[in-house]
């Protein structure tokens, strides 16, 4: 039986280490003849640190193993909150020379042949090692396939005009990924960098030219005009391997655990699509005025709540907030007991699969969109950072598939989302009937067709481990 080992890198960052390793399970699950060498990237900012989820894939299955590579001195922390895009690049980038090393030393050596790299969207420079290596590499993208295309898009832009997007004047762009045409207000801040994210952005949709196939999580039901919109011989074949949603969600511990039952019973108490759940992904966090604007809008939608609140911080991840009553409007909290729930970090997966949830606020992270759609739920965007603008956008605008709150708000802005604007978007999200929960219903359907055999994804999957099995060292 010919057998292959793949080395998947993925970039450090939780979020990305836990869908590239869904995804190696994935693969595991499918094929029998694949095994996988995980290198880890230490995360920049902590000391090496053997992850929990780390721990427990790796003890309980044999053909995975980690090799995590050395520390090494990351770029100075500022450039993490001027560019986090040019930060992860840099620091990816030092770790060529290790990259090169542990395949050498601890693959190659081995007996199972080589059947290819497995690098993470933002790790687009270890192409470079998979050719020192005469190795095949495969790009596993993380975002959407429309959004794929706007970072090939990047470069063909560039080599037109040398510079990176202006402002908001800037005109509407013809992004052959997305069926209309993108206003600035919805490109990523990105898009905007002039202290190195936007060229680095530029340079990895240059080099995902350069693998030998691009994996999406994501389904050709969802994206069916993003994925034709792929010229075949430009760029290398595509395989739309999603949605893969880790329908467990994590495993909560101590008083996370306690107050997760508190959420999920409170939930239950609640009648069928009655509550709007609101929360903001592992970085979304709002100041003071934002949450009393938030708070009043809830109020006055008249609707139950789940709201997932986090304050931001000045230079660090958002945190729980401590003193409520007194950032929250007077009586807010008396006045909505019963009626709304507000949480910390909410367990999102278990909470999107309950039928008393109607509708999410959410800020359109990729995976966020992915879990509310498998489960049915309805979208009002509100668009923070990294890609959400442009996810929002195809949404609401391409797809039909979200009810529009922002398109446009990010982070840094200073703008104030006022409470009418929220109140009137819940009040249309939390329609029993709307031809929005509709579409989202059908796509429901679709999304869990997709991975089953028989499925668009699940051939895809298919077709991509024959090709990484066929073509080893
Ligand atoms: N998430 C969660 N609880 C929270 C916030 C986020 O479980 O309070 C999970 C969510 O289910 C999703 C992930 O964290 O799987 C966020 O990923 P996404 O791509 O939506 O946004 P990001 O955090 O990368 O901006």
């Amino acid at each position: 039986m010919k057998r292959a080992e793949l080395v998947f890198i993925p970039s450090p960052g939780m979020s990305h280490l836990v869908s590239t390793l869904e995804f190696a399970k994935r693969l595991l699950d499918r094929d029998d003849r694949l095994s996988i060498t995980v290198l880890v990237i230490n995360s920049p900012f902590a000391p090496a640190t053997n992850h929990s989820l780390v721990q427990s894939i790796a003890a309980s299955d044999t053909r995975v193993r980690f090799i995590h590579l050395p520390q090494v001195h990351p770029p100075p922390k500022e450039l993490f909150f001027v560019s986090v895009e040019k930060f992860v690049a840099d620091f990816v980038e030092s770790h060529k020379a290790h990259v090169k090393d542990a395949i050498i030393n601890h693959v190659l050596s081995a007996s199972l042949p080589l059947g290819g790299l497995v690098v993470d969207m933002f790790c687009a420079s270890m192409i470079d090692v998979a050719h020192e290596l005469g190795v095949r590499s495969y790009v596993f993208f993380t975002g959407n396939a429309a959004f794929f295309g706007f970072m090939l898009y990047l470069p063909t832009r560039h080599d037109q005009v040398g510079m990176e997007f202006r402002d908001q004047t800037d005109p509407e762009s013809v992004i052959p990924s997305y069926v209309n045409t993108v206003p600035p207000g919805a490109l990523p801040s990105l898009a905007f960098s002039k202290e190195g994210g936007y060229i680095s952005m530029v340079n990895h949709g240059r080099k995902f030219k350069e693998a030998d196939g691009i994996i999406i999580n994501t389904f050709y039901e969802l994206e069916s005009h993003a994925v034709s919109s792929f010229v075949e011989d430009e760029i290398p074949p595509v395989y739309t391997v999603g949605p893969m949603i880790d329908l467990k969600g994590k495993t909560p511990s101590g008083n996370d655990q306690a107050k997760h039952q508190e959420i999920m019973k409170w939930l239950d108490d609640q009648p069928p699509l009655s509550v709007v759940f609101l929360c903001f992904g592992s970085w979304g966090s709002f100041g003071e005025s934002q949450l009393k604007e938030i708070a009043l809008g809830l109020e006055q939608s008249g609707h139950r709540f789940l709201w997932s609140v986090r304050l931001a911080s000045k230079d660090d991840m958002p945190t729980d907030a401590q003193n409520l009553e007194e950032i929250l409007p007077p009586g807010f909290l008396e006045r909505t007991k019963g009626i709304g729930m507000i949480c910390g970090w909410a367990p999102q997966v278990e909470v999107l699969a309950h039928v008393a949830i109607g509708g999410f606020v959410s800020h359109c992270g990729w995976n966020s969109i992915l879990e509310s759609l498998w489960h049915g739920v309805p979208i009002a965007t509100w668009p923070i950072y990294a890609e959400q603008q442009t996810n929002a956008f195809q949404m609401v605008k391409d797809l039909g598939l979200a009810v529009e709150l922002k398109l446009d708000y990010r982070v840094g802005s200073g703008e104030l989302v006022m409470a009418e604007e929220i109140e009137k978007a819940v009040k249309s999200l939390m329609e029993a009937d709307s031809e929005v929960r509709k579409r989202v219903k059908e796509m429901s359907e679709k999304s869990r067709k997709a991975v089953i055999e028989g499925g668009s994804s699940y051939a895809s999957l298919g077709r991509l481990t024959e090709v990484m099995i066929a073509n080893n060292i």
